[in-house]
């Protein structure tokens, strides 16, 4: 078998990832992401489960290696195990090497046999503190209890996981540590995020935003943390945290450049196709999926994109204006 043609971008780079974000709603709230009163697209606007599928295998046969299906929640979307089921033969056959979720683990108690079942290994689920009452206030809708039944659930299946968590100045900022022991208590890695200026939220941005650089400087009172060249993918830099013996990684988008080893594209559950997060320039991909049955107009809009992919993003965060750079929400092309 001949091996499927690359995507390959202007700048050399390899497109081998895709994010799907499978819908823009949420059982939560959480502060930095969404408003608490949002209004999310009507359902017809969105691709249908049967669609999405056909799109995600249209990237696979152009050697896209690695799909992660995120949101919004990617569990709350209805009947999503049907797509996880129906991508899981790209799994089998071998031409994915991957396919994983990002979640807020609410519905994962739920899910995590089917999951594993279809081939899901490992999965991101975002957990920002350990407090319950913190939890609540952070994510407004959630339930630490439910997520903590969620990870117990998928550990028992099998399925790897990496904790995510936003650091958030004057919130949970002094529980990282706290959280670094647990998670590496309990096998997962542990990535923390800055902040990122997506959409308009109730709150003032630039009252959120904690640094990494200081946050890593007070980690380095109580830990030794070893730069690590560990790599998922993903714009992480890791570090081995001699004290627990595990993983923790830092995403830096406003404080350092990961542009130049970007592999990834991401999708919106309307079948926009994001050439880089930090960018507003996109693909429409619905047109050309609905407009024949067969894929070479879908092929060529992707080839076509990806001939238009950015050399990198301009994220900041406009303290005079406290307005945000990109003006979509996170949970539209899922992080
Ligand atoms: N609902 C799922 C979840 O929370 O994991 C998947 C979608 S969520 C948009 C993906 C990731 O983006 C989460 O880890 C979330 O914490 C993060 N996120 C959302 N808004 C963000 C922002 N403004 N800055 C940085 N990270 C953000
Ligand atoms: Fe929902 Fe995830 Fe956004 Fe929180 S971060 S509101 S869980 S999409």
């Amino acid at each position: 078998m001949s091996s499927p043609p690359a995507l390959i971008d202007p700048f050399g780079r390899h497109v081998s990832y895709l994010r799907v974000s499978v819908t823009d709603r949420c059982d939560f709230r959480c502060t930095y992401c969404m408003a608490e009163d949002m209004t999310f697209l009507p359902k017809r606007d969105l691709l249908t489960l049967e669609e999405l599928d056909r799109v995600c295998s249209a990237f696979i046969d152009q050697g896209v290696k690695k799909i992660r299906l995120t949101g919004g929640e990617p569990l709350v979307r209805k009947g999503i195990m049907t797509l996880v089921e129906s991508l899981s033969r790209h799994l089998k056959s071998g031409a994915l090497d991957e396919l994983t979720f990002t979640t807020n683990g609410s519905q994962l108690a739920r899910f995590a046999p089917e999951l594993a079942a279809h081939g899901v290994r490992r999965i991101n689920v975002s957990v920002d503190t350990l407090d319950p009452a913190k939890f609540r206030q952070i994510t407004r809708w959630g339930e630490l209890a439910k997520v903590q039944e969620g990870l117990k659930a998928a550990k028992a299946a099998g399925i790897a996981i990496k904790i995510n968590a936003v650091a958030l100045k004057g919130v949970n900022e002094h529980e990282i540590p706290e959280m670094i022991r647990w998670a590496h208590g309990e096998g997962m890695d542990l990535t923390i995020i800055e902040t990122m200026p997506m959409g308009d939220i109730d709150g003032d941005r630039t009252d959120q935003y904690l640094p990494l650089s200081v946050l890593r400087a007070q980690l380095l009172e109580q830990f030794t943390l070893e730069d690590i060249p560990y790599k998922t993918g993903g714009p992480a830099r890791y570090v081995h945290v001699k004290e627990t013996g595990g993983r923790l990684g830092f995403i830096t988008p406003l404080t350092h450049n990961f542009c130049e080893s970007c592999n990834r594209v991401r999708l919106t559950c309307t079948g926009t196709l994001y050439m880089c997060l930090g960018q507003d320039d996109a693909a429409d991909l619905r047109a050309p999926l609905r407009a024949s049955e067969g894929n070479e107009l879908l092929n060529r809009a992707i080839l076509e994109a990806i001939g238009r992919k950015p050399k990198g993003h301009d994220f900041i965060i406009d303290r005079r204006h406290n307005k945000p750079a990109v003006s979509r929400h996170m949970s539209v092309t899922g992080g």
